[in-house]
This record gives C-alpha cells, sequence and structure tokens, in this order.
C-alpha cells in the first residue's frame, strides 16, 4: 500500500479554493478603498460587497440580496441569531433547540437561562433526527424561538427542516437553522425550508476562514448586532472584510453552480462506511441515507478515538473524533450520547468527511488503514478480548 495524504476532515474547515483566492487578492493589491467612502476606489469595493450579496441570496434563493448580512463566520450568526431575537422579546421567555446542535447555538441558548430564560433541547432519535411531533410538544405560548441545525457537523444527519420550521410557524415562534455543514453541500433554498433565519460559512465550503452570513427573511425582526458605523444596513457595524466576503460568494456560485457530482460522493460515502463496517462491532453513526454526501461515521468498539486520529495521521490520513479530550473534557460529545451510545462505545468515534477530489483509491485507502489501526490498538486495548477478537464484558 503505497503511503497517501489525504485530508479527511472537510467538516472541520476546507481548503479555499484557487478561483476563490484569486478573486479575493484584488481588493487587497488594487480595489482596497474603504466601501463607505465616497470616491471611486471606495465605490469599486462597495460593488464588490452588493456584488457578493446577489451571488450568495440567489445561491441560497433568496427573494432579495438584502436579506443577506456578512458576518465573521458561523459562530457569529448563530450567536446573533439567537441573542438578536431573545434582545426584543418583552414577555416571551421560551427556546427550542436540537440536543445535537453545534455549541456556538447551544452554548449561546443557555447562556441566556441567566436572564431568565428558558431553553427546551429536543432529543433525537438513534439516527440524529428530531421528530416533528416532539417540536409539537414542545411548543409553549411563550416560545419565541426555534432553532434546529440542517445537517449534523459530526454524524451528517439531515433534518426536516421543511416540516419542523412549518410546526415553529403555527405557533407564532421563528424558525432559525443553523445550515453551516450544509450550504455548498447540498442544494439549500431558504424560501422552499420557509426558515426565518439561516446561518453560513464560507470555510467550511472552500472560502476564505473568518466570514460568513446570515440570511434574515424581510420583516424578521432582530436586534441589531453591533452598533457603530451602520454597516449591514445599521445591523452589524464594522468596516467590511471586502476581500472575504468576495471570496465566500466566490467559492459558493463555484460550490452551487452543478450539483452532478452528488451521486459520485454519495457513492463514495457508502463504499467508505461500508468497507469500515466490515470491522467487527463497528456501527455507522448518524443518518443510512438522509445524510450528508462526504460525510462517514462510525463507532468502533475497544478503541479511543484520540489513538485513531494519530495511528490515521501516521497513515497520512487526517480525520476526527467526537470522542473526546479534544476539548479538554472527557465526556464524548453531547451527539454521540444525544444518540443514545453508551459512553464506552462513544469513545471510539471516527469521523471521516472527505471532499471532492477524493478518490475511489483514496477511499479503499482509508478503509485498509482504518483496519490495521484498529487491529493494532485493539491488540494493545484493555478492554479488548484479542483471542476471541471481540470486546471484554
Ligand atoms: C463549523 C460550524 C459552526 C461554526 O462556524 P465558524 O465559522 O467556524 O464559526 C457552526 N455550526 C456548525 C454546524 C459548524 O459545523
Amino acid at each position: 500500500m503505497d503511503k497517501r495524504i489525504i485530508y479527511a476532515d472537510n467538516a472541520a474547515t476546507t481548503k479555499i479554493s484557487e478561483k476563490a483566492l484569486a478573486a479575493m487578492l484584488p481588493w487587497y493589491t488594487e480595489n482596497f478603498g474603504n466601501p463607505s467612502s465616497i470616491y471611486g476606489r471606495a465605490r469599486t469595493a462597495r460593488r464588490g460587497i452588493e456584488a457578493a450579496r446577489e451571488t450568495v441570496a440567489k445561491a441560497l434563493g433568496a427573494a432579495k440580496p438584502n436579506e443577506i448580512y456578512f458576518t465573521s463566520g458561523g459562530t457569529e450568526s448563530d450567536d446573533w441569531a439567537i441573542k438578536g431575537a431573545a434582545a426584543l422579546q418583552t414577555t416571551k421567555k421560551h427556546i427550542v433547540i436540537s440536543g445535537i446542535e453545534h455549541h456556538a447555538i447551544s452554548e449561546t441558548a443557555h447562556s441566556l437561562e441567566r436572564f431568565g430564560f428558558e431553553v427546551t433541547e429536543l432529543p433525537v432519535d438513534s439516527c440524529g433526527l428530531v421528530s416533528v411531533e416532539s417540536l409539537e410538544k414542545a411548543m409553549r405560548p411563550d416560545t419565541f424561538l426555534v432553532s434546529i441545525m440542517l445537517a449534523n457537523n459530526e454524524i451528517g444527519t439531515i433534518q426536516p427542516i421543511k416540516e419542523l420550521c412549518a410546526v415553529a410557524k403555527a405557533h407564532g415562534a421563528l424558525f432559525h437553522t443553523d445550515a453551516v455543514q450544509a450550504v455548498g453541500h447540498i442544494p439549500v433554498n431558504v424560501q422552499e425550508l420557509g426558515v426565518d433565519m439561516l446561518s453560513l460559512s464560507s470555510h467550511k465550503f472552500h472560502g476564505p476562514q473568518g466570514v460568513g452570513a446570515m440570511y434574515i427573511r424581510s420583516g424578521v425582526r432582530i436586534a441589531n448586532l453591533i452598533d457603530g458605523g451602520g454597516q449591514e444596513r445599521r445591523r452589524r457595524s464594522g468596516t467590511e472584510n471586502v476581500a472575504a466576503i468576495v471570496g465566500m460568494a466566490t467559492a459558493l456560485e463555484e460550490q452551487t453552480a452543478d450539483w452532478s457530482r452528488l451521486p459520485k460522493l454519495e457513492a463514495l460515502r457508502d463504499r467508505l462506511i461500508k468497507g469500515l463496517l466490515e470491522i467487527p462491532y463497528t456501527q455507522q453513526t448518524g443518518h443510512p441515507t438522509r445524510r450528508l454526501p462526504t460525510n462517514a461515521s462510525v463507532v468502533i468498539n475497544g478503541i479511543e478515538g484520540e489513538g485513531i486520529i494519530l495511528g490515521l495521521d501516521n497513515c497520512g490520513i487526517q480525520a476526527s473524533s467526537g470522542s473526546a479530550c479534544t476539548s479538554g473534557s472527557l465526556d464524548p460529545s453531547h451527539v454521540l450520547l444525544g444518540i443514545g451510545l453508551e459512553h464506552a462505545v462513544a469513545h471510539g468515534s471516527l469521523r471521516l468527511s472527505f471532499g471532492e477530489e477524493t478518490t475511489e483509491e483514496d477511499i479503499d485507502y482509508i478503509i485498509a488503514s482504518t483496519k490495521q489501526v484498529v487491529e493494532r490498538l485493539r491488540s494493545m486495548s484493555p478492554v479488548w478480548d484479542s483471542v476471541n477478537n471481540k470486546p471484554l464484558k
């Protein structure tokens, strides 16, 4: 087996596309004017931002470009959606989220508890799906916001957002979705989904890091995020990151222009999952079909996530694990516990988020390498019976 270098951590961040990088440079070298100034160079920068806004609006199927607000990324957009909606409440105090949200949602929602807000976390089933019935039951007269992610960053499960959104609307609440993992990876149309707000992040779809956007449907009122010079139609002040905004729009246009790649990616994903499941005592996490085309995630009994990540790194494969320690905590991720895995099993999690450039040979190399690494780790594991090749009871 020849050693390869395979980046399979695209859910964490992606490589910037050449087109996006090239599109950014002139905004540093030539058109570096402050978009709020009035001479020609500045007006060019303003036009660059507004063209990017149109591109992003079009990619998301938004009715108007001015429903798009540029931010510093997914976390900022998520934080704004929740705190911005909460800040305008006078009597309502209840927020509903799912139990497997990114921390940008869950930590933000819970941070409001000290101001008297209440948060309900909806459970998910063993595939990571939120049920429409559970949302229906959780809605209260004082629920002002529901925020449920479109696709999960660890297990790849895609939620029935349109149906969930309809429930929130029927109860007079706003609906926000964290679509950071979905935008640029599967078709996303804000009008079809019916959402009021949607977060996206450039570096998850081959744009630069540190820039993102929020879609806010016309007529939806939330508090301004940053007060100051009045940029982003007064809602998010501060001189715009012009080059990054243009880079993001370029990457998004590139990623959403043609979806014919999806069947090929899904076939690669299914080949990878099938190969990994040949390892005894391994199970898929997330939904078998309602999942991101480039996400393969499993839990492997008898090993630690860190061990397998380091072992794969030695084979040239960069992957990730939701197991533990990544954030200095000893607990496995709330997502893996949320789908009902026991602690010991969740510790052996492995997420491979490959990319458009990944080949069938790469997939087979990942499978073969994982098998090797797992075998070695199990032979040293105190919880593994190597003689009978099964977990010690
Ligand atoms: C990466 C990610 C975020 C955070 O986005 P940043 O731009 O890195 O702040 C939020 N939600 C999900 C689901 C993500 O995957």
